[in-house]
Parts: C-alpha cells; sequence; structure tokens
C-alpha cells in the first residue's frame, strides 16, 4: 500500500535519511522505532509531503506521491498525527472532532462522531468539554479521533507516547491497535520501542537515517541486538 524506496531527505544541506525503504501493507501496522534524532519524524514529513525527498521514491496505492502537496495527500487517505497534536485548545472535543472532517462532502456527523466514541468512550463523556482541559492521555486520544475523522486508509502517529505514562501509553496503543483491527493501516513512530513493537505486525529499527533491522514486532522484541540498544535490558 505505502512503499518508501531508498529515500535520501534532510533540510538545506544536512541529510538526515540515507538509503532508506519501507513497506506498510493493507491493513498493517507497522513501527518505526529509533533513538531521539534517528530520523523518525522526518520520514514521516516525506510521506505526508511536508518534506521532498532528494531521491529517491513513495509509492502509495502504486502511485508516486512525489510532487503532491500535503492537503492532497491527505485527500488520497493518509492522515498525520503530529506529536504537538494542533487541538484547538478552546474548542470542544465534539468541535474538535467535526473540524477533523474537513476533507468530506456530505458527511454524517452523528454517525461518524459515533464511531469515534466507540473506540474512545472518554471522548463521548467529555464531548462538550474543552479540549485543553482534558488530560495529557486523553488529548491524544481526541488527536487519533480528529485523524479518524477524515477516513484515513493510512493512518500515521509520531510519538502518541509523548508526555503519558506508562499506563495511558498503554491504553493509547491498545487503541491504535483496535483501530488496524477495523482495517485502517497505521504506520506508529515510537520512542517507547518495547511497547510499539508489542502491538506491531511488523516493525523497523531506524538508526542514523537508515534502517537496521526489520521484521514482525514480536521477533525484533526478542532480537538481542534490540533488547540492549532500545529495551534497556
Ligand atoms: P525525535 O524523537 O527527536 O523527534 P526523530 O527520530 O523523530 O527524533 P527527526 O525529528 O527526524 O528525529 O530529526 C532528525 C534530525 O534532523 C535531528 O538531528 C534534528 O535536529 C534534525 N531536524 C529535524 N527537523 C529539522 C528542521 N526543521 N531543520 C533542521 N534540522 C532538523
Amino acid at each position: 500500500m505505502l512503499e518508501l524506496d531508498n529515500i535520501a531527505a534532510g533540510y538545506g544541506k544536512l541529510q538526515i535519511l540515507h538509503d532508506m525503504s519501507l513497506r506498510v501493507r493493507p491493513g498493517e501496522l507497522v513501527s518505526v522505532v529509533g533513538a531521539n534524532g534517528a530520523g523518525k519524524t522526518t520520514t514521516l514529513r516525506v510521506i505526508s509531503g511536508l518534506i521532498s525527498a532528494l531521491s529517491g521514491a513513495v509509492t502509495y496505492e502504486g502511485e508516486p506521491l512525489t510532487g503532491l502537496r500535503p492537503h492532497q495527500i491527505v485527500r488520497r487517505g493518509i492522515v498525520q498525527v503530529s506529536e504537538d497534536r494542533d487541538l484547538f485548545g478552546p474548542m470542544t472535543v465534539e468541535e474538535n472532532l467535526v473540524l477533523g472532517a474537513w476533507t468530506r462532502r456530505g458527511v454524517r456527523m452523528t454517525q461518524e462522531l459515533e464511531r469515534i466514541f466507540e473506540l474512545f468512550p472518554i471522548l463521548a463523556e467529555r464531548r462538550k468539554q474543552a479540549a485543553q482541559s482534558m488530560s495529557g492521555g486523553q488529548q491524544q486520544m481526541l488527536a487519533i479521533g480528529r485523524a479518524l475523522m477524515a477516513k484515513p486508509r493510512l493512518l500515521m502517529l509520531d510519538e502518541p507516547s509523548t508526555g503519558l505514562s506508562p499506563k495511558l501509553t498503554w491504553d493509547v496503543l491498545k487503541a491504535v491497535a483496535a483501530i488496524r483491527d477495523t482495517g485502517v493501516s497505521v504506520l506508529l513512530i515510537e520512542q517507547n520501542a518495547a511497547q510499539a513493537l508489542s502491538i506491531s505486525d511488523r516493525a523497523y529499527v531506524l538508526e542514523s537515517g537508515t534502517i537496521a533491522l526489520e521484521g514482525p514486532g514480536k521477533e525484533l522484541a526478542g532480537d538481542e541486538r534490540v533488547k540492549k540498544a532500545y529495551l534497556g535490558l
């Protein structure tokens, strides 16, 4: 469904990604784990069209994404939740969710909201509350819920565990696995390797802008190199 082939990318003269390749198949939950600064966020920026690759190809559903603007990529069905969540703080939970459907015409809003509330019951309870008055975990769920309102076929999450306790991280990651179970493909970027690998169908370890290892999530979690470098074992 999504293929990155031999991508080089960076900022000005600073090259961050070197010959980076990865793929996400339909219905898969794929993680990219790696240290701070390895290039995880840069990878998402290349896919969502925020920066252009210097070389290599990004292909989605058989067609190149090269040259498309970010909003065109959203319309193709790829939606990203960024690390800082980008919520409209003074607006209510429900208003934030409704904004997520901006790319869609003729949406039956009540039905769509119900779909999100089923996945995140806490958002139903807090629907009339200002987004900024919610806890970090609830805000992360809202950011993911808002992205789902755009009906993505591929959902990309940048470090959803940022600022969350291990317990809340689990809650969020379990919801991410449930989203995959509804048929949405997920590309998850996480520093929190242990938890990310445990829910992933497949995963990649990114080191200094290059894929160092790849494999089924559970297999990577058992890999000696991964254990030492990322799981603190
Ligand atoms: P983190 O967990 O810190 O977000 P990451 O793996 O997501 O790590 P990136 O955000 O992709 O890493 O950053 C990779 C490198 O690119 C870092 O050295 C960072 O300082 C640099 N970088 C990121 N954004 C920019 C930018 N807009 N301009 C210049 N350099 C940048």
